[in-house]
């Protein structure tokens, strides 16, 4: 049973590196190949009761399903620091309310605990 989810992917073609998608990271701008970069969407807008108004969380999406606009970056702490500091995910997702990266920082960093 488990064999035949992965025997299509053996496609035995002449140049398999043009067939990943390619995405670039919202913090240090490098392309990378979609499958190494993480996908950010942003969440449900929140009144947060401050007088910073409203705000949505950033939530990572590493089965890339979730519906919407997505932004891709490196599960990389440094990365995520990166597109915080220029706004970048607020850009990418075309959010024009404050993006709250407090999930997305917790998500990369037990992701590069584990590695
Ligand atoms: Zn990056």
């Amino acid at each position: 049973v488990r064999s035949r989810l992965t025997s299509g992917r053996q496609h035995g073609g002449d140049n398999p590196i043009s067939q990943v998608p390619v995405r670039t990271c919202v913090g240090c701008r490098r392309r990378a190949a979609a499958t190494d970069l993480l996908r950010v969407v942003a969440g449900p807008l929140q009144q947060s009761g401050t007088a910073s108004g409203p705000v949505r969380q950033l939530e990572p999406d590493p089965r890339r399903r979730k519906a919407g606009r997505g932004a891709w970056v490196h599960p990389d702490p440094g990365c995520v620091a990166l597109a915080e500091r220029r706004r970048a995910f607020g850009r990418a997702l075309r959010c024009q309310v404050r993006l709250d990266p407090a999930a997305l920082v917790r998500y990369v960093a037990t992701v590069t605990a584990e590695t």
